[in-house]
């Protein structure tokens, strides 16, 4: 059996490129669509959702910062293009399941540094992608190379 639409979730920062050549490659050799979703979280959750000022400002600067950097991912790979690039507010993990059952996700790949959670094995947001998937999850583990 091989996928048939592929949804990788990226956190915008330089380790994007590994977890989405592994997941193009896949499309590839699968012949499937190939999404990109990126979540920008509430800042108010992030600060324990008790905030006394108004952040809304700042927080279109972080989802319109996401968007320029999203469209540059996509022209920087062209297969990407042929599928579809979500971004929005919320929760990773509610997000990526929510979008995953909406367009008939059958692979989410996520990148994973292995430094909490599973001890040595899955990332705080591949663990939390992982638990309730309504699909395969594909953990693209992330070495750091040296200075
Ligand atoms: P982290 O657990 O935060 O180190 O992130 C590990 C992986 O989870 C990243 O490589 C992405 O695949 C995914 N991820 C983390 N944050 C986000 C986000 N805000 N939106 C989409 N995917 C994310």
């Amino acid at each position: 059996m091989s996928y048939e639409h592929i949804l990788v979730a990226v956190d915008l920062t330089e380790e994007c490129d590994p977890v989405i050549k592994r997941a193009m490659n896949l499309a590839l050799a699968s012949n499937a669509k190939l999404s990109l979703v990126h979540i920008v979280e509430p800042m108010a959750m992030a600060f324990g959702g008790d905030v006394p000022m108004d952040l809304s400002q700042l927080q279109q600067q972080q989802f319109d910062q996401a968007k320029e950097k999203l469209n540059r991912l996509k022209n920087k790979y062209p297969e990407v293009k042929t599928g579809d690039s979500h971004l929005t507010y919320g929760q990773p993990r509610h997000e990526i399941h929510q979008l995953a059952k909406e367009h008939h996700v059958d692979l989410i790949v996520v990148g994973t540094h292995g430094r909490h959670g599973l001890a040595l094995l899955l990332g705080s947001t591949a663990n939390d992608v992982l638990h309730g998937a309504p699909c395969d999850v594909l953990a693209v583990r992330l070495v750091k190379t040296p200075q």
